[in-house]
């Protein structure tokens, strides 16, 4: 079974092709959600972040606070790094399960700080999804009804978008000249045929 990574920058369309991934009937394992549910469900993290950002970081009834977390660590990398070195770890051994549990040729991997969380390693191929900035600024405000300077602010989180394509595989065009859906499958029918290879 191959194991591929999905990514992209912020509304560059990661999810819309995952989610098309997953009509054609691959299984998707969905990085950044997972790692919200984990904060609220995995006992060893819980304590983790309780240890480092204090008691307030979970309710009385043991939810995180987003809200207390996202202080803490927004004006402060030193304070992100942190808790992103007790969450992608989590992910990590989260998605292996995951995986082992898989029967397809191939399994998508979604997340968006591929690279950044240093999660790439030990996937067989990474698809990179690409968008001009200016139509992910737009699909973003859209989506999220936020204004520009907050997605921007998001976007500054993550590497550039040209440095992360050259490390992708394959590139997914997702602008507003090249339809999405024959490059999804013709990437699909690739990575069948590299399954199939990879059991000769
Ligand atoms: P994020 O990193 O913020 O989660 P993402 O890379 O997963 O973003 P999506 O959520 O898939 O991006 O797409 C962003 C928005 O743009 C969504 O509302 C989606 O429906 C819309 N969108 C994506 N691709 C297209 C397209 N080809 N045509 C029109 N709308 C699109």
């Amino acid at each position: 079974m191959l194991k591929i990574g999905l990514t992209g920058g912020i509304g560059s369309g990661k999810t819309t092709v995952a989610k098309v991934l997953e009509v054609l009937g691959v299984p998707v394992y969905y990085a950044d959600d997972a790692a919200k549910q984990l904060m609220n469900t995995n006992e060893a993290l819980k304590q983790q972040l309780i240890s480092n950002f204090g008691k307030e970081t979970y309710f009385e009834n043991g939810e995180l606070n987003r809200k207390h977390l996202a202080a803490i660590v927004f004006n402060s990398k030193e304070k992100l790094a942190l808790l992103n070195s007790f969450v992608h770890p989590a992910t990590i051994a989260d998605a292996q399960e995951w995986f082992s549990k898989q029967t397809a040729p191939y399994v998508v991997k979604e997340a968006a700080l591929l690279f950044e969380s240093g999660t790439a390693e030990g996937l067989d191929y990474i698809i990179g999804v690409t968008a001009p900035l200016t139509i992910r600024l737009k699909r973003v405000m859209n989506r999220d009804h936020v204004p520009a300077e907050e997605v921007k602010r998001r976007m500054a989180n993550q590497i550039d978008e040209q440095l992360k394509m050259k490390l992708c595989d394959f590139a997914v065009h997702n602008n507003e000249q090249q339809l999405l859906l024959p490059q999804v499958t013709a990437l699909h029918n690739h990575l069948l045929q590299k399954a199939k290879e990879a059991t000769l």
